[in-house]
């Protein structure tokens, strides 16, 4: 089965990312490489919440902060494989909404936090009919993009 390998730079980026935006969700985009099956995430693009109702049970990706980080990616040879965000009530499990909202086959990143503390973090990965399958995560080190590595930690 396919694994979401995440490089440690960007992990500790979204988890940064994630740490900071509690109590409301945080979101961003996830770029990287394909070999196959594997998925290697090197930059994690951390992008406002626009959700305009409740933010600590909802998130957007905020549409101008998505398209800086696609094009980003792609000037550093990128591909975008998916989108992180963050949850507060201590599960990462896809939510109905997040079901509907998730764009089919590309990976969905969600960690897990209760009371301000990382529990878990799971990746779902749904089909054409939005049918959902859980793809396994790994952290380990990934090849830094083309001569940007110090750039990896996008603190905004
Ligand atoms: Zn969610």
């Amino acid at each position: 089965m396919a694994v979401l390998r995440i490089g440690i730079r960007a992990w500790e980026a979204v988890l940064a990312h994630a740490a900071r935006a509690a109590p409301e969700e945080a979101c961003g985009v996830l770029a990287g490489r394909s070999r196959g099956e594997q998925r290697e995430v090197v930059r994690a693009f951390p992008c406002r919440n626009a959700h305009k109702g409740d933010r600590r049970r909802h998130f957007l990706l905020d549409p101008q902060d998505q398209i800086e980080a696609q094009r980003q990616a792609r000037a550093a040879g990128l591909e975008i494989l998916g989108f992180y965000h963050s949850h507060h009530n201590g599960s990462a499990a896809l939510s109905d909404e997040d079901l509907r909202q998730a764009h089919p086959r590309v990976s969905n990143l969600i960690l897990a936090f209760r009371d301000g503390v990382f529990v878990e973090a799971r990746s779902w990965v749904v089909d054409s009919q939005q049918r959902p399958s859980e793809e396994p995560v790994a952290l380990g080190d990934v090849t830094p993009a083309g001569g940007t590595a110090s750039a990896t930690a996008d603190d905004r």
